[in-house]
Order: C-alpha cells, then sequence, then structure tokens
C-alpha cells in the first residue's frame, strides 16, 4: 500500500529562526505534522482512500479523515511558502506583486488586510490567499483544518494560526508572529502557485 510521508522542509530546522526558532519547528513540523501525516496513513489504510492523491481525499472524505489530510497537506504548503529570512521584509514582485495590487490596491493594503484576518481569527484555523474559481484572487480565513482545496480553489499561500504555530516563540502574543510573518514569505512559492500551481507534487504517496 502506498503511505504519504513527512515531506522535506526546503530548509534546515533552524532555517526560519530568529522568526521561528528551532524548537517551534521541531514540534510543529517535526510532531504536529508529522502526527498528521501518521494519523491519515492509519485512516486510509485498507480503504478506497489508499491510493488517491491527497487533495483528492480531502475533497471526498470528513471528519478525521477530512482534518487529517487537510493538515497534512496545509503544514506542506506553509512550510515551502516561507523561506529564510533576508533583510525587512519579503516583497512580492512580478506578477504575483502585480496580482496584488490589482486586486488590493498595493501591497500596504494587501498586508493589512491579510494581517488582521489572520489576527481576528477566533480561534485555531488558517489564513489563506487563493484564487478562486473564477480566476479572482481573495483571502480568506478558514477554522480549524479548512483549506481552499476542499471548495475546489487555488491556494496561493497560508498562514498557521493555531497557537502551536507561535505559542513557543511568541507566548500569546499572535499579532507579533503575525507581523514578523512578512520576512519569510516566499514570494516566488507564491508566484509559482498562482501562474502554474502544482500542488501534487508537494505531497506524492510513496
Ligand atoms: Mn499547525
Amino acid at each position: 500500500m502506498k503511505q504519504f510521508i513527512l515531506p522535506e522542509l526546503p530548509y534546515a530546522l533552524d532555517g526560519l529562526a530568529p522568526i521561528l526558532s528551532e524548537e517551534t519547528l521541531s514540534y510543529h513540523y517535526g510532531k504536529h505534522h508529522a502526527t498528521y501525516i501518521n494519523n491519515l496513513n492509519g485512516l486510509i489504510a485498507g480503504t478506497d482512500f489508499e491510493n488517491m492523491p491527497i487533495e483528492d481525499i480531502i475533497v471526498r472524505s470528513e471528519a478525521g479523515m477530512f482534518n487529517n489530510s487537510a493538515q497534512a497537506y496545509n503544514h506542506t504548503f506553509y512550510w515551502y511558502g516561507m523561506a529564510p529570512k533576508k533583510d525587512g521584509d519579503s516583497l512580492p514582485s512580478g506578477q504575483i506583486g502585480s496580482a496584488l495590487d490589482e486586486a488590493f490596491g498595493d501591497f500596504e493594503a494587501f498586508k493589512a488586510q491579510f494581517s488582521e484576518i489572520a489576527l481576528k481569527h477566533f480561534g485555531s484555523g488558517w489564513a489563506w490567499l487563493l484564487k478562486n474559481k473564477d480566476g479572482k484572487i481573495e483571502m480568506k480565513g478558514m477554522h480549524d483544518a479548512d483549506t481552499p482545496i476542499k471548495d475546489g480553489d487555488t491556494p496561493l499561500l497560508a498562514l498557521d494560526v493555531w497557537e502551536h504555530a507561535y505559542y513557543v516563540d511568541y507566548r500569546n502574543a499572535r499579532v507579533d508572529y503575525i507581523n514578523a510573518f512578512w520576512q519569510l514569505v516566499n514570494w516566488e512559492f507564491v508566484e509559482k502557485q498562482l501562474l502554474a500551481p502544482s500542488r501534487e507534487s508537494l505531497m506524492l504517496p510513496q
């Protein structure tokens, strides 16, 4: 039978420090993300879901299988959407820069709206930038494991606002985590999702 594996991070465990510490990644990637994948493998074993791509499992499942498949996918997307810190905020350019300007006015307006969604999201969940089925770029807060994949939309950027994403480094101050996140965004990845989404390459069954 096929099993999903924990995808390798595109940087070292301390690669996002000091914004996100090695301790945070050790737990968030090494424990939380790994557990979703292990749970998913246990749930699909011996079922019709066993050989499906993860996107199909997300669309067709519910309850525990939905939660674990979506979280397995969402976390991979979150990790790929970040890259080691450079000097100052990471700024979008090229076609993703133009697309954000067109959709939200300018980058600062986009950043403010996205940050507010992330900050005001009540409880566990995600802030998503996505391209919807009509090709329009929008952002939304989604609860718990919920993901644009479920609605047939194309995810572009994910920000995890579950407490486990920031509590080690920022305690209860979600706002500080959100403000720091902008230094890590991998806009090349976001642009690639906008132009030629290759989500199947993110989590192939092994
Ligand atoms: Mn998480």
